[in-house]
């Protein structure tokens, strides 16, 4: 099992954190929710199972959206600027990282676009990745 070290900030750098994990996917995800958080056509991310978070600086910035009727579903930004910021789980059972605000290479590539089936119809493709309407089996 390869180890996994992030790093990254938010946009106005007063946020950093640093996440060592494993078993790291990098997924693109187009679902609603994620395409609502990021005003964009999907969300790029880092999923792995975190050993350890460090917050580096401006954990008490961080603010926190659950959306009401979702299970598990939170966007966790910077107060100051708005970045989404990562997520964890409060069990640790797993970290969801936006990947464009990583500062260091994951090493980890995009392995799959999921929920398709709530893509916009404008959003970009790309044939080279695997697709799932939801969730790879
Ligand atoms: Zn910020
Ligand atoms: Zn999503």
């Amino acid at each position: 099992m390869s180890e996994i070290n992030l790093s990254g900030s938010c946009l106005c750098g007063s946020v950093q954190y640093e996440i060592a994990g494993t078993d790291g996917r990098l997924w693109h995800c187009h679902c609603r929710r994620c395409r609502k958080a990021t005003g964009t056509g999907h969300a790029s991310n880092v999923l792995l199972k975190p050993d350890s978070v460090k917050w580096i600086a401006g954990e008490d910035l961080l603010n926190v959206y659950k959306v009401p009727d979702a299970k598990r579903f939170a966007a966790v930004f910077c107060g100051v600027c708005g970045s989404l910021m990562p997520r964890v789980a409060p069990d640790m059972s797993i970290a969801v990282v936006p990947a464009g605000t990583l500062d260091n290479d994951p090493g980890l590539r995009p392995e799959a676009r999921i929920f398709q089936d709530s893509k916009a119809p404008w959003s970009c493709d790309d044939t080279e990745v695997p697709q799932y309407d939801t969730y790879p089996a």
